[in-house]
Protein backbone atom coordinates (compact mmCIF):
# COMPACT_ATOMS: atom_id res chain seq x y z
CA UNK A 1 0.00 0.00 0.00
CA UNK A 2 1.21 3.53 -0.78
CA UNK A 3 1.23 5.44 1.88
CA UNK A 4 3.19 8.40 1.29
CA UNK A 5 5.48 9.39 -1.59
CA UNK A 6 8.62 12.17 -1.90
CA UNK A 7 6.71 14.34 -4.03
CA UNK A 8 9.89 15.10 -5.97
CA UNK A 9 10.74 11.36 -6.77
CA UNK A 10 9.36 11.64 -10.59
CA UNK A 11 7.34 13.72 -12.30
CA UNK A 12 4.06 14.42 -14.99
CA UNK A 13 3.20 16.13 -17.50
CA UNK A 14 -0.28 17.49 -17.99
CA UNK A 15 -1.49 18.88 -21.32
CA UNK A 16 -4.94 20.86 -21.75
CA UNK A 17 -5.93 21.57 -25.38
CA UNK A 18 -8.00 24.56 -26.62
CA UNK A 19 -9.58 25.27 -30.17
CA UNK A 20 -6.43 28.31 -29.91
CA UNK A 21 -3.79 26.65 -28.12
CA UNK A 22 -2.43 24.10 -25.95
CA UNK A 23 -1.34 24.67 -22.06
CA UNK A 24 1.43 22.35 -20.34
CA UNK A 25 2.23 21.90 -16.79
CA UNK A 26 4.72 19.95 -15.17
CA UNK A 27 3.77 18.37 -11.28
CA UNK A 28 5.28 16.41 -9.04
CA UNK A 29 3.94 13.58 -7.62
CA UNK A 30 1.77 15.60 -5.06
CA UNK A 31 0.11 17.48 -8.29
CA UNK A 32 2.24 20.92 -7.56
CA UNK A 33 2.98 22.95 -10.44
CA UNK A 34 6.82 22.70 -11.46
CA UNK A 35 6.76 24.43 -15.07
CA UNK A 36 3.83 26.11 -16.39
CA UNK A 37 3.93 27.18 -20.85
CA UNK A 38 1.37 28.21 -23.16
CA UNK A 39 1.42 27.84 -27.17
CA UNK A 40 -0.90 29.67 -28.88
CA UNK A 41 -1.61 27.88 -32.31
CA UNK A 42 -5.23 26.79 -34.07
CA UNK A 43 -6.16 23.62 -33.62
CA UNK A 44 -9.75 23.23 -34.56
CA UNK A 45 -10.13 20.79 -37.38
CA UNK A 46 -6.64 19.95 -37.24
CA UNK A 47 -5.60 17.15 -35.03
CA UNK A 48 -1.99 16.69 -36.94
CA UNK A 49 -1.21 19.95 -35.64
CA UNK A 50 -1.90 19.23 -32.07
CA UNK A 51 -0.43 15.78 -31.67
CA UNK A 52 2.41 18.07 -33.23
CA UNK A 53 2.30 20.89 -30.93
CA UNK A 54 2.03 17.76 -27.60
CA UNK A 55 5.02 17.05 -28.59
CA UNK A 56 6.78 19.92 -29.06
CA UNK A 57 5.78 21.30 -25.28
CA UNK A 58 6.22 17.96 -23.64
CA UNK A 59 9.88 18.42 -24.66
CA UNK A 60 10.41 21.78 -24.14
CA UNK A 61 8.71 21.21 -21.00
CA UNK A 62 11.28 18.90 -19.36
CA UNK A 63 14.27 20.60 -20.99
CA UNK A 64 12.37 23.93 -18.98
CA UNK A 65 12.34 22.02 -15.28
CA UNK A 66 16.14 20.76 -16.34
CA UNK A 67 14.16 16.62 -15.69
CA UNK A 68 15.70 13.74 -16.78
CA UNK A 69 13.60 11.49 -18.66
CA UNK A 70 13.67 8.76 -16.79
CA UNK A 71 12.00 10.92 -13.65
CA UNK A 72 9.10 11.74 -16.04
CA UNK A 73 5.93 9.05 -15.61
CA UNK A 74 4.26 10.02 -18.34
CA UNK A 75 2.05 12.52 -20.22
CA UNK A 76 -1.99 13.24 -19.59
CA UNK A 77 -4.03 14.64 -22.41
CA UNK A 78 -7.59 16.37 -21.75
CA UNK A 79 -9.84 17.79 -24.38
CA UNK A 80 -13.38 18.53 -24.95
CA UNK A 81 -14.89 15.69 -26.75
CA UNK A 82 -16.31 12.20 -26.62
CA UNK A 83 -12.80 10.12 -25.30
CA UNK A 84 -12.21 6.27 -25.96
CA UNK A 85 -10.18 6.02 -23.09
CA UNK A 86 -8.60 2.50 -23.76
CA UNK A 87 -8.23 3.52 -27.04
CA UNK A 88 -6.58 7.51 -26.58
CA UNK A 89 -8.68 7.91 -29.41
CA UNK A 90 -11.12 11.17 -29.83
CA UNK A 91 -14.05 9.69 -30.87
CA UNK A 92 -15.77 12.80 -31.36
CA UNK A 93 -15.30 16.42 -30.31
CA UNK A 94 -17.53 19.19 -31.27
CA UNK A 95 -15.33 22.05 -29.79
CA UNK A 96 -12.16 20.84 -31.99
CA UNK A 97 -14.48 19.76 -34.65
CA UNK A 98 -12.48 16.40 -34.73
CA UNK A 99 -13.48 13.12 -35.39
CA UNK A 100 -11.81 9.50 -34.76
CA UNK A 101 -8.74 10.96 -33.73
CA UNK A 102 -5.97 8.80 -32.55
CA UNK A 103 -3.97 11.05 -29.92
CA UNK A 104 -2.03 8.38 -27.07
CA UNK A 105 -1.09 5.91 -30.23
CA UNK A 106 1.25 8.51 -31.91
CA UNK A 107 1.94 10.63 -29.43
CA UNK A 108 3.37 7.22 -26.91
CA UNK A 109 5.63 6.76 -30.47
CA UNK A 110 7.10 9.90 -30.89
CA UNK A 111 7.65 10.65 -27.14
CA UNK A 112 8.85 7.58 -26.18
CA UNK A 113 6.55 7.39 -22.58
CA UNK A 114 3.33 6.69 -21.86
CA UNK A 115 0.16 8.55 -22.90
CA UNK A 116 -3.36 8.76 -21.39
CA UNK A 117 -6.00 10.69 -23.13
CA UNK A 118 -9.22 11.96 -21.21
CA UNK A 119 -12.14 14.54 -21.66
CA UNK A 120 -11.14 17.43 -20.17
CA UNK A 121 -13.74 17.89 -17.22
CA UNK A 122 -13.27 13.79 -16.26
CA UNK A 123 -9.86 14.97 -15.75
CA UNK A 124 -10.94 17.74 -13.20
CA UNK A 125 -12.99 15.39 -11.67
CA UNK A 126 -9.68 12.80 -11.05
CA UNK A 127 -7.80 15.96 -10.01
CA UNK A 128 -10.59 16.76 -7.27
CA UNK A 129 -10.16 13.20 -6.22
CA UNK A 130 -6.56 12.85 -6.32
CA UNK A 131 -5.93 16.10 -4.62
CA UNK A 132 -8.66 18.33 -4.28
CA UNK A 133 -12.10 19.63 -2.12
CA UNK A 134 -13.46 15.92 -3.34
CA UNK A 135 -10.74 13.94 -2.11
CA UNK A 136 -12.77 11.93 0.63
CA UNK A 137 -16.05 12.63 -1.15
CA UNK A 138 -17.77 9.13 -2.67
CA UNK A 139 -19.94 10.63 -4.73
CA UNK A 140 -19.62 14.26 -6.46
CA UNK A 141 -20.44 15.94 -9.36
CA UNK A 142 -18.35 18.75 -11.05
CA UNK A 143 -19.92 21.47 -13.08
CA UNK A 144 -17.75 23.82 -15.73
CA UNK A 145 -19.56 26.84 -17.05
CA UNK A 146 -18.36 28.73 -19.83
CA UNK A 147 -18.19 28.06 -23.34
CA UNK A 148 -19.48 24.99 -22.61
CA UNK A 149 -21.43 23.49 -19.93
CA UNK A 150 -20.02 20.20 -18.42
CA UNK A 151 -20.20 17.67 -15.75
CA UNK A 152 -17.84 15.09 -13.91
CA UNK A 153 -20.00 12.34 -12.52
CA UNK A 154 -18.43 10.73 -9.74
CA UNK A 155 -19.72 7.57 -8.36
CA UNK A 156 -18.55 5.26 -5.32
CA UNK A 157 -15.33 7.13 -5.65
CA UNK A 158 -14.98 5.92 -9.76
CA UNK A 159 -15.85 7.86 -12.65
CA UNK A 160 -18.90 7.37 -14.31
CA UNK A 161 -18.25 7.50 -18.38
CA UNK A 162 -20.81 5.50 -19.71
CA UNK A 163 -21.49 3.12 -22.54
CA UNK A 164 -19.68 5.56 -25.18
CA UNK A 165 -17.52 7.51 -22.98
CA UNK A 166 -20.40 10.16 -23.49
CA UNK A 167 -21.91 11.20 -20.05
CA UNK A 168 -21.66 14.03 -18.54
CA UNK A 169 -22.82 16.60 -22.16
CA UNK A 170 -24.49 18.31 -19.74
CA UNK A 171 -24.75 21.37 -21.77
CA UNK A 172 -26.64 19.32 -24.80
CA UNK A 173 -29.65 18.56 -22.76
CA UNK A 174 -32.48 20.36 -24.67
CA UNK A 175 -34.29 22.40 -22.42
CA UNK A 176 -36.02 24.39 -25.19
CA UNK A 177 -36.57 22.52 -28.73
CA UNK A 178 -37.92 26.32 -30.13
CA UNK A 179 -34.39 27.79 -28.53
CA UNK A 180 -31.29 28.87 -30.49
CA UNK A 181 -29.08 26.54 -32.72
CA UNK A 182 -26.12 24.87 -30.83
CA UNK A 183 -22.91 24.22 -31.87
CA UNK A 184 -23.54 19.95 -31.85
CA UNK A 185 -26.48 21.00 -34.87
CA UNK A 186 -29.74 20.74 -32.28
CA UNK A 187 -32.14 23.32 -30.66
CA UNK A 188 -32.42 24.66 -27.69
CA UNK A 189 -29.68 22.77 -26.03
CA UNK A 190 -28.86 23.98 -22.52
CA UNK A 191 -25.19 25.68 -23.86
CA UNK A 192 -26.78 27.56 -26.25
CA UNK A 193 -28.96 29.02 -23.97
CA UNK A 194 -26.60 29.81 -20.84
CA UNK A 195 -23.22 28.85 -22.35
CA UNK A 196 -20.97 31.89 -23.26
CA UNK A 197 -21.66 33.21 -26.70
CA UNK A 198 -25.17 32.86 -25.77
CA UNK A 199 -24.91 35.46 -23.26
CA UNK A 200 -22.65 37.69 -25.05
CA UNK A 201 -25.03 37.67 -28.29
CA UNK A 202 -27.84 38.29 -25.35
CA UNK A 203 -25.76 41.50 -24.18
CA UNK A 204 -24.48 42.59 -27.50
CA UNK A 205 -28.30 42.43 -28.86
CA UNK A 206 -29.29 45.01 -25.36
CA UNK A 207 -26.31 47.24 -25.95
CA UNK A 208 -26.47 47.66 -29.53
CA UNK A 209 -22.82 46.43 -30.33
CA UNK A 210 -20.34 43.33 -29.87
CA UNK A 211 -19.76 42.01 -26.76
CA UNK A 212 -16.20 40.54 -25.55
CA UNK A 213 -15.77 38.04 -23.05
CA UNK A 214 -13.50 41.08 -21.01
CA UNK A 215 -16.81 43.45 -22.22
CA UNK A 216 -19.28 40.87 -20.53
CA UNK A 217 -17.35 41.05 -17.15
CA UNK A 218 -16.79 44.83 -17.15
CA UNK A 219 -20.84 45.41 -17.55
CA UNK A 220 -21.45 43.06 -14.66
CA UNK A 221 -18.70 44.27 -12.41
CA UNK A 222 -20.61 48.00 -13.08
CA UNK A 223 -23.79 46.30 -12.65
CA UNK A 224 -25.29 47.32 -15.58
CA UNK A 225 -29.19 46.37 -15.00
CA UNK A 226 -29.72 44.78 -18.62
CA UNK A 227 -26.92 42.72 -18.55
CA UNK A 228 -27.16 41.91 -14.74
CA UNK A 229 -31.24 40.83 -16.08
CA UNK A 230 -29.14 38.67 -18.92
CA UNK A 231 -26.97 36.61 -16.79
CA UNK A 232 -29.45 36.00 -13.80
CA UNK A 233 -31.75 34.64 -16.36
CA UNK A 234 -29.19 32.24 -17.50
CA UNK A 235 -28.12 31.61 -13.99
CA UNK A 236 -31.83 30.38 -12.86
CA UNK A 237 -31.81 28.59 -16.17
CA UNK A 238 -28.58 26.67 -15.52
CA UNK A 239 -30.22 26.30 -11.99
CA UNK A 240 -33.03 24.93 -12.74
CA UNK A 241 -30.54 22.16 -14.57
CA UNK A 242 -28.72 21.36 -11.97
CA UNK A 243 -30.83 21.34 -9.46
CA UNK A 244 -32.74 18.33 -11.48
CA UNK A 245 -29.21 16.44 -11.86
CA UNK A 246 -28.59 16.83 -8.30
CA UNK A 247 -32.45 15.42 -7.63
CA UNK A 248 -31.03 12.67 -9.94
CA UNK A 249 -27.60 11.42 -8.85
CA UNK A 250 -27.91 12.73 -4.99
CA UNK A 251 -24.03 13.53 -4.73
CA UNK A 252 -22.74 15.00 -1.24
CA UNK A 253 -20.66 17.18 -3.25
CA UNK A 254 -21.01 19.82 -5.93
CA UNK A 255 -18.10 21.52 -7.41
CA UNK A 256 -18.98 24.85 -10.03
CA UNK A 257 -15.65 25.87 -11.89
CA UNK A 258 -14.68 27.68 -15.49
CA UNK A 259 -14.51 30.52 -16.82
CA UNK A 260 -18.05 31.22 -16.09
CA UNK A 261 -17.56 31.58 -12.43
CA UNK A 262 -15.88 35.15 -13.37
CA UNK A 263 -19.45 36.07 -13.84
CA UNK A 264 -19.57 36.50 -10.06
CA UNK A 265 -22.91 36.45 -7.88
CA UNK A 266 -25.47 37.72 -10.38
CA UNK A 267 -24.77 34.31 -12.17
CA UNK A 268 -23.56 31.55 -9.64
CA UNK A 269 -26.43 32.70 -6.39
CA UNK A 270 -29.19 31.42 -9.14
CA UNK A 271 -27.64 28.25 -9.17
CA UNK A 272 -26.66 27.83 -5.84
CA UNK A 273 -30.43 29.31 -4.97
CA UNK A 274 -31.85 26.48 -7.30
CA UNK A 275 -30.00 23.66 -5.91
CA UNK A 276 -31.03 24.75 -2.19
CA UNK A 277 -35.03 25.46 -3.16
CA UNK A 278 -35.68 22.83 -5.86
CA UNK A 279 -33.87 19.42 -4.21
CA UNK A 280 -34.97 17.65 -1.81
CA UNK A 281 -33.17 19.29 1.29
CA UNK A 282 -34.84 16.53 3.91
CA UNK A 283 -33.06 13.55 2.62
CA UNK A 284 -30.35 13.95 5.60
CA UNK A 285 -26.97 16.00 4.28
CA UNK A 286 -27.28 18.91 2.11
CA UNK A 287 -25.19 18.58 -1.09
CA UNK A 288 -22.27 20.64 0.10
CA UNK A 289 -21.58 22.92 -2.81
CA UNK A 290 -17.96 24.72 -3.31
CA UNK A 291 -17.08 27.54 -6.35
CA UNK A 292 -13.20 27.59 -7.34
CA UNK A 293 -12.17 29.92 -10.04
CA UNK A 294 -9.16 29.42 -12.07
CA UNK A 295 -7.89 28.86 -15.75
CA UNK A 296 -6.89 26.99 -18.20
CA UNK A 297 -3.64 25.75 -15.97
CA UNK A 298 -5.58 24.01 -13.81
CA UNK A 299 -7.18 22.17 -16.67
CA UNK A 300 -3.37 21.15 -17.43
CA UNK A 301 -3.01 19.91 -14.24
CA UNK A 302 -6.02 17.66 -13.98
CA UNK A 303 -4.35 16.40 -16.84
CA UNK A 304 -1.44 15.69 -15.31
CA UNK A 305 -3.47 13.78 -12.48
CA UNK A 306 -4.57 11.30 -14.76
CA UNK A 307 -0.56 9.89 -15.05
CA UNK A 308 -0.57 9.87 -11.27
CA UNK A 309 -3.62 7.79 -11.14
CA UNK A 310 -2.70 5.35 -13.71
CA UNK A 311 0.98 5.57 -12.25
CA UNK A 312 -0.22 4.65 -8.83
CA UNK A 313 -2.99 2.02 -9.59
CA UNK A 314 -2.83 -1.57 -10.00
CA UNK A 315 -3.60 -2.31 -13.42
CA UNK A 316 -7.02 -2.89 -13.76
CA UNK A 317 -7.95 -1.22 -10.20
CA UNK A 318 -10.54 1.39 -10.26
CA UNK A 319 -10.55 4.24 -9.05
CA UNK A 320 -10.82 3.73 -5.36
CA UNK A 321 -7.37 3.12 -5.30
CA UNK A 322 -6.97 6.97 -4.93
CA UNK A 323 -8.49 6.66 -1.40
CA UNK A 324 -5.27 5.03 0.24
CA UNK A 325 -3.15 8.30 -1.26
CA UNK A 326 -2.19 10.58 1.76
CA UNK A 327 -3.69 14.40 0.92
CA UNK A 328 -0.92 16.73 -0.01
CA UNK A 329 -0.77 19.42 3.00
CA UNK A 330 -0.21 22.87 0.93
ZN1 LIG B 1 -26.05 20.98 -28.27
Amino acid sequence: MLLSVDPKAGFVVGIKLRGDGVTTVICDLAAQIVVTQELHVPLVGDSAAAIHAIEIEVRRAIRTARLPRAKVLGVGVGLSGIIDTNRGTCNFSHLLQWSNVELAEPLRRHLGMPVWVENDVNTLAVAEKWAGDAHDAHDFVILTVGRGIGLGIVIDRSLYRGANGATGEFGHMIVDPGGPLCECGRFGCLEAMVGEDALRRRVGERQGREISRDDLIALVLTEDPPTLEVIESAGKKLGLAVANMITLLNPEMLIICGEGTDLGGPFLDPIVSAVREQTFANLGRQVEIKVQRWGDETWAVGAATLVLRESFSMPGADDKSLAIWHRPTT
